[in-house]
């Protein structure tokens, strides 16, 4: 590379990230074929469009390129072609999920999401969010009692407040979720149910957590957290009208847009204009890698590596919310300890060791100094961490956060 400036800039930050512990829970490390795919000439290509219906020409391959990401993606998740579409030019995660809302939610309606203070993304209705801001959310949370979703009280919610749609998945919620549950808490309301599962779509495909797509009407994703590929998003959407709608009437001859149809028109022209080519080629890449006896057995490790970080750390006299954690992420509560989710992801970075600090359910503090630390083992398993590593981080965590 000519420009030293921005080589150096690179290299420092390999270095960094190759000296230290990450227990950021939605980053991960992606292969080298994925790293290779980003860095490619596909990033010089406009493609405005779907695969076979471009506005430009000169994309025979890139077609090929994108037609290999979603037929990937649906085998992935055991998708029937007939009965679900993926679009996967999402930039990320939060524009998909605003392009699902523009597609389905009236201006001004209802998207009932859990609060960002419970562990709900920004683009559940957030008023600093696009998504609070065209759009009225209704807040859930979990319960004060034991930190988890009370599927009861979601359904009392659901049928007051009428959402058009009901959003699951969350950004640090720690357990399994119940789609079952949730498709009743979105029937109460006749709402669209959207499963957002950014953060454990890796441990969908790793058989680990359970496939929503029985329940659900829409489904989003991001690309690089547990899943492991290029940052980026996805959609997936039923190639009808949603779980027991029939197709609206209309007037002789005219046939209704699926809810994919829909999806596919809202990404572009809705609110994208070209796809970044090199980050679906890289996605390709990683579908595939995902694909295998080897990443199911990354996710087990996953887990089991949470679930020993999560238990060790409780040994040793922290709470965890809600117990304990089913997934890759768990929260501690610090501020019972006394100190800061700030000042504890501070001492941690010192020593080498980086977290987030996060709220924890029915927090006291501000978001800007909370109770909590968010805590996630993909990135660390990816490197080859085992669950006797993970007895000996939670030893040094302790012995920093005490001293
Ligand atoms: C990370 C995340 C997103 C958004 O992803 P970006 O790629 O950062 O825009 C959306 N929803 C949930 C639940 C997430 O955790």
């Amino acid at each position: 590379m000519k420009d030293t400036k921005v080589k150096n800039l690179l290299a420092a930050e390999k270095k960094r990230q190759k000296s230290v512990i990450n227990l950021v829970a939605s980053e991960n490390y992606v292969s080298d074929d994925v790293l290779k795919a980003l860095g490619t000439e596909t990033t010089n290509k406009y493609a405005e469009g779907y695969p076979g219906a471009r506005y430009y020409g000169g994309n025979e391959v890139i077609d090929k390129i994108e037609n290999l990401a979603i037929d990937r993606a649906l085998k992935l998740f055991k998708l029937n072609p007939k009965k679900w579409g993926v679009n996967v030019q999402p930039h990320s995660g939060s524009p998909a999920n605003i392009a699902v809302y523009q597609a389905l939610v009236p201006q001004g309606g209802k998207i009932m999401g859990m609060s960002l203070a419970h562990g709900g993304h920004l683009t559940h209705g957030h008023g600093v969010s696009f998504s609070g801001k065209f759009w009225q959310q209704v807040p859930y949370g979990v319960s004060e009692k034991n930190e988890k979703i009370d599927y009861d009280e979601l359904l009392k919610i659901a049928k007051k407040e009428k959402p058009d749609i009901v959003v699951t998945g969350y950004s640090a919620y720690p357990r399994k979720i119940n789609f079952k549950k949730m498709r009743e808490v979105a029937d109460a309301a006749g709402a669209y149910l959207m499963v957002d599962m950014a953060h454990i779509s890796g441990l969908i495909a790793g058989g680990q957590h359970p496939s929503p797509f029985t329940y659900a009407d829409i489904v989003t994703t991001t690309t690089h957290k547990v899943l492991r590929g290029p940052r980026g998003g996805m959609i997936f959407a039923r190639q009808d009208y949603g779980v027991g709608k029939k197709a609206p009437k209309t007037k002789k001859g005219k046939s209704v847009p699926t809810l994919f149809d829909q999806i596919q028109k809202s990404v572009f022209p809705g609110m994208q204009g070209g796809p970044h080519m090199n980050q679906i080629a890289a996605l390709a890449v990683a579908l595939k890698e995902a694909d295998s006896a080897s990443f199911k057995k990354y996710t087990e490790q996953v887990i089991k590596n949470t679930k020993t970080l999560s238990g060790e750390l409780k040994k040793r006299g922290w709470r965890i919310t809600s117990g304990g954690t089913d997934s890759h992420v768990f929260l501690m509560d610090v501020w019972k300890e006394g100190l800061t989710g700030k000042e504890a992801s501070e001492r941690l970075e010192k020593e080498g060791i980086i977290v987030n600090m996060n709220t924890i359910p029915y927090d006291t503090r501000s978001p800007f100094n909370p109770s909590g630390l968010r805590l996630g083992t993909a990135a660390e398993t990816t490197r080859g961490k085992k669950e006797k590593d993970m007895i000996a981080l939670a030893e040094r965590i302790d012995k920093i956060l005490r001293k």
